[in-house]
């Protein structure tokens, strides 16, 4: 199903060796809001230099492909080291089909991570990639993402009433 995550955890910290041997995870794809970063905060999520440092350690290949504009990913990518594509149009596929060919990764065996339904699992699924869906680190304050969230969680049944609004 293609609104259907092949995995489905927590956040990017959780991604180990582990889990990247279990899951034959060679390349990663990381959508940028509130997957690496609070949406619109210039710094990342605690923790989340140190995992791509413990990522790049093990040879895994990363870019970021966000919807959002150059803008808004740039001066974060750079900050973290990560190779980007900005207004990456997820849930199409150009952006992580562009990302995917840069790392000479075969798409069975890259992630397509991020924390929306509607673009990052569509995006991964519709290539035939692992699709990764996170919880995100923050929920949104804005209406339409608010409308988003709701009808992700009257489909999905995701459960968001434990996570922190700020
Ligand atoms: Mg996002």
């Amino acid at each position: 199903m293609i609104f259907r995550p092949k995995i489905w955890i927590k956040n990017v910290l959780e991604i180990d060796k582990e889990f990247l041997d279990k899951h034959n995870i060679k390349a990663m794809v990381l959508d940028l809001d509130n997957t690496l970063s609070m949406h619109g905060n210039p710094a990342a999520e605690i923790g989340v230099p140190e995992w791509l440092d413990s990522m790049r350690e093990l040879g895994i290949p990363m870019r970021v492909v966000s919807n959002n504009t150059n803008k808004r990913v740039k001066p974060l990518a750079e900050k973290l080291g990560l190779p980007y594509c900005a207004n990456g149009c997820k849930p199409l596929t150009f952006g992580v089909s562009r990302a995917i060919k840069q790392m000479g990764v075969s798409k069975k065996q890259t992630a397509v991570i991020g924390d929306q339904i509607f673009t990052d699992v569509m995006a991964g699924n519709f290539k035939g990639a692992i699709s990764i869906l996170v919880e995100p680190f923050h929920l949104e304050k804005t209406w339409t993402f608010r409308l988003k969230r709701k009808i992700e969680s009257l489909i999905f049944k995701r459960d968001y009433s434990k996570l922190e609004v700020k």
